[in-house]
Order: C-alpha cells, then sequence, then structure tokens
C-alpha cells in the first residue's frame, strides 16, 4: 500500500514499540513479533473489491466504467467510508483512503471501521438519468459486501445526498426486509438523514481550527506559555489576532468553512480568498460567503469567474488564476479540494502559519515534513474532517432506533465529540516534540493494536 498513512502507521508503530508502558503483557521476542503482525495488518487492507459497471448511456452506447470498494479494516466495527465520482479514481487512492477512514474512526472512537469506495467518471459529462444507472449499477455490483451491519457507504467529492438516496433505494430492492435505512449515510432527511449531515464536515473542519486558536488557547494560556514547545508559543500569538484565511475548494466542505469562518464571533477572522476547480477570488477586505454560497447553488456548484457573474453574484473580488490561492501570504489555509495539493513542486512557495486539512491527504508526505520543520502547523485531516463521519454515525443509529435528533441535538453531539477528541490530542501535543499529526495517528494505531490484542489477533 502506497502513501502517507502507512508511513504514519510504521513511525506511530516504531514510537509505541519504545514505549515500556504499551502492551507490557507482550514482552520480548513475542513483542516484537506482536508489532510485526500489527504492522502488516494496518498497513494493507482486508479486501480490495473492483469491477467495472456495464452501463447503457443516453445515446445507446454501452460502456464499461472502472469502480471499487476497498475494506480496510473492521476490528472496530462495520466499514464505513464515502464514494467517490471522480475522473481520476484509481485503485492505490482508494486504498489509501480507506486506510485513513480506520484510522479515523479510530481516533475520535466512532465505533465502525474503514472502507472508501470509488467510481471513474466525470460526473459533470453524464446526464441525471446515467448517474442514477451508474449509482444504481455500483449497488447492484457490490450488493453482496455492503449493508448496514456490513459496510456502510456515504457521499464524498462528486456525490451528495442524491446518489445515497438512490444507492439506498437499490439497496432496498435488492435485500427486501432488511434494515436498509442503516445502509446509507449522508441522504436526505425525508429519506432517513440526519439534519446537519450535509453541513457537518465542514463545521466539524472549522471547529478544529477554532478550538485550538480559541477554545483550548483561552482554557490553557498559562500552561502553554510555559512549554518550551515551538507550536504552542506559535499558537499564543494567535491571542486575538485579525486572522485571514483562504480557503481551497468550495463544495460540500469548502463552502461550510468559508460559511463557518466569515459568521464566528469567537475570532477575528476574514475571508480574504476562496477558490475551485476553475478560479481563486480574492479581496483583502473580505469575501461575501453568503452571497457567494447563493450564486454557486444555482450555478452547478461553480464560483463566479467573470466580472459578469461576480456582478451577478454581487461579490466584490479580484479574479486570480485557481493555484494561486496557495501561495497567498495568509494566516491560515483551508484545503478543502482534493488529495496532493501540496507537494515537492509547490511547498517552498507556501506563506501561510496555519494548514487546516478539510480534505483527505492534500499535503503529501514531503511538503508534511518540509512545512513542519519550517514551522507552519498544520491541523490532519483525520482529525480536522472527521464529523461527516461522526453525524453518519448518529444517522445510523437514527435509523437503527427510527427516533430522530433535532438538528441542535446533532451539533451538540458533533461538538461535544470532536471537543473530546481536540482536548486530548491537543494536550498530548504541546506536551512533547511530537507533532499534530503524529500524535493523532499514535493515538489511533494505540487503540486499534490494544483491541487487536485484546481479539487474539496477533498471534
Ligand atoms: P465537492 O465535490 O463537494 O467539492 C470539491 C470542491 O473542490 C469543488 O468546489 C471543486 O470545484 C473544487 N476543486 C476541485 N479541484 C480543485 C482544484 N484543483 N483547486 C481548487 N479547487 C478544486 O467535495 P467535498 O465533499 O467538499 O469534498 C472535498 C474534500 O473533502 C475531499 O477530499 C473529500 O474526500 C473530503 N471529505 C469530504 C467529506 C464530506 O462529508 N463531504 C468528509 C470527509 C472528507
Amino acid at each position: 500500500m502506497p502513501s502517507n498513512t502507512v508511513e504514519m502507521i510504521e513511525k506511530s508503530l516504531d514510537t509505541l514499540f519504545e514505549d515500556v508502558n504499551f502492551l507490557t503483557e507482550v514482552q520480548d521476542q513475542k513483542r516484537d513479533k506482536a508489532f510485526r503482525a500489527i504492522r502488516s495488518i494496518l498497513s494493507t487492507p482486508n479486501h480490495v473489491s473492483k469491477s467495472f459497471l456495464r452501463v447503457t448511456l443516453e445515446n445507446d452506447e454501452i460502456v464499461r466504467i472502472p469502480a471499487f470498494r476497498v475494506q480496510h479494516n473492521n476490528i472496530l466495527g462495520p466499514y464505513k467510508g464515502g464514494i467517490r465520482f471522480h475522473e481520476s479514481v484509481h485503485e492505490d487512492e482508494v486504498i489509501n483512503l480507506a486506510s485513513l477512514m480506520t484510522l479515523k474512526n479510530a481516533l475520535h472512537e466512532v465505533p465502525f471501521g474503514g472502507a472508501k469506495g470509488g467510481v471513474m467518471i466525470d460526473p459533470r459529462k453524464y446526464d441525471v438519468r446515467e448517474l442514477n444507472l451508474i449509482s444504481r449499477k455500483y449497488v447492484q455490483y457490490f450488493s453482496e459486501i455492503l449493508g448496514p451491519d456490513k459496510d456502510i457507504p456515504a457521499p464524498d467529492v462528486g456525490t451528495s445526498e442524491r446518489e445515497m438516496d438512490w444507492m439506498m433505494a437499490e439497496y432496498k430492492s435488492i435485500k427486501p426486509g432488511s434494515a436498509y435505512r442503516g445502509s446509507f449515510t449522508g441522504k436526505s432527511v425525508i429519506n432517513g438523514g440526519s439534519l446537519g449531515r450535509r453541513v457537518a464536515t465542514g463545521k466539524g473542519v472549522y471547529y478544529s481550527f477554532r478550538y485550538l486558536l480559541h477554545d483550548y488557547l483561552k482554557e490553557n494560556e498559562d500552561w502553554l506559555t510555559e512549554r518550551d514547545n515551538p507550536d504552542a508559543k506559535s499558537i499564543l500569538s494567535y491571542k486575538d489576532k485579525n486572522l485571514q484565511v483562504a480557503i481551497q475548494g468550495f463544495g460540500n466542505v469548502g463552502s461550510i468553512v468559508a460559511l463557518e469562518a466569515y459568521q464566528c464571533n469567537h475570532l477575528n477572522n476574514k475571508v480574504v480568498a476562496v477558490s475551485d476547480r476553475n478560479v481563486t477570488l480574492y479581496n483583502s477586505d473580505g469575501l461575501d460567503i453568503p452571497s457567494l454560497v447563493k450564486y454557486t447553488e444555482s450555478n452547478q456548484g461553480d464560483l463566479p469567474i467573470v466580472d459578469e457573474e461576480l456582478k451577478v453574484a454581487g461579490v466584490k473580488a479580484t479574479v486570480k488564476g485557481r493555484d494561486e490561492l496557495l501561495t497567498l501570504d495568509v494566516d491560515a489555509l483551508f484545503l478543502a479540494a482534493l488529495e496532493d495539493q501540496i507537494n515537492e513542486t509547490n511547498m517552498a512557495d507556501i506563506k501561510t502559519d496555519i494548514i487546516v486539512e478539510g480534505a483527505n491527504a492534500p499535503v503529501n508526505s514531503k511538503a508534511d515534513s518540509y512545512l513542519s520543520e519550517n514551522g507552519v502547523i498544520i491541523i490532519p485531516d483525520v482529525l480536522a474532517n472527521a464529523g461527516g463521519v461522526i453525524v453518519s454515525y448518529f444517522e445510523w443509529l437514527q435509523g437503527r432506533e427510527t427516533q430522530f435528533y433535532t438538528e441542535k441535538e446533532v451539533f451538540n453531539k458533533l461538538v461535544e465529540k470532536m471537543g473530546k477528541t481536540f482536548q486530548t490530542v491537543y494536550q498530548q501535543y504541546f506536551s512533547d516534540e511530537y507533532k499534530l499529526r503524529q500524535h493523532c495517528y499514535m493515538q489511533a494505531v494505540l487503540k486499534l493494536s490494544l483491541i487487536l490484542y485484546k481479539q487474539g489477533k496477533l498471534y
């Protein structure tokens, strides 16, 4: 398996191996063997399923579309992870994203395992009837491995509640009498979805940032002042500062992060730049985010590009090249588009002090080390973007109980759950020399290793 994720799992295991207080029951040669077992279990997926969906297009042409479902690990519960519709989907990427889900659920104490799905299409090139067919075919091809107690998909890039509704309906007709409501999450509310699910990831991403720079900082100011840790000093320098914020991606996640930042009255934020697949919009006085959200809702999700469109949106902004956003001199950069956005080619040009990973794996491992060594604080994907899976868990529970929470209850539960993880992780982070991503991985790997041991999987 490629990637950051495996590298980070291995690093975490090396540290845990040296920790005499961890797995004290397993010593000497047995310890070596047990750790090798954990390493190989966590660095490989349990199952990789691949199919070519046979689809008849509107013009009667028959095509075969590559589709994947990767089930990484289910030691904590049924597999869980989104389905992505994107032209660049490939097997290694799906495997990496599935393993990240295992770690994310372990870190946030969500009783699910990790999985991910992908269909290699550009959804913009298909009409609604074709997308409906592709969604239903996906369920037909993978129905035996999916299900409310086996593997529960959710939306990801290029999919939304519409596709989840279609997929759940297909699952229901293939498996009559099953507890079908729990088979997919991220559905529309009328179909058993949870209030608040659509905005949960973006809200959680912003909350990871606000928690660090406001809630945690305020509560721990004296303690942080006594730390030798350079990141603690850096965080303290943000107290009551006016913050310039830029957000890459203006979809499900990015647009909500932008709204949260725009509305936040705990921090003095100004959202000076947002971008999408076409363009960066910049205004040093701050962008009118509600107007941009309204515009994208009636423009297939795309931001205005030319002056005419900006006028229609009622927004004042300078139009810049799509990738220019990444190298702006801002205080915080939220990455909410795709993976590998900051890498060897642009890492030396990054000027922000804080990066928040709304997308999965948007900073590659070389750039991660480089930026961290240069004092950039990175709030990693595994910590920041779990809001979606947490509310998916609430949706799954509500579907089982057929009892539904109010939106306020959902957000309170979300904030309580994420806040608990932030509290633990931020406290450890400022107590020693490891970076935030490594702390998150160590916490997740520790939990998974203990459960593997307790369930007798290391023999
Ligand atoms: P989306 O399809 O709704 O939005 C993606 C946005 O990124 C769009 O605005 C698109 O125009 C933009 N984009 C695409 N390529 C770009 C580029 N090169 N530069 C700038 N912008 C670009 O997807 P989403 O659901 O918002 O997901 C975004 C990321 O967050 C993905 O990495 C996804 O895996 C991750 N994520 C999503 C959820 C969720 O609940 N939706 C949960 C966890 C993680």
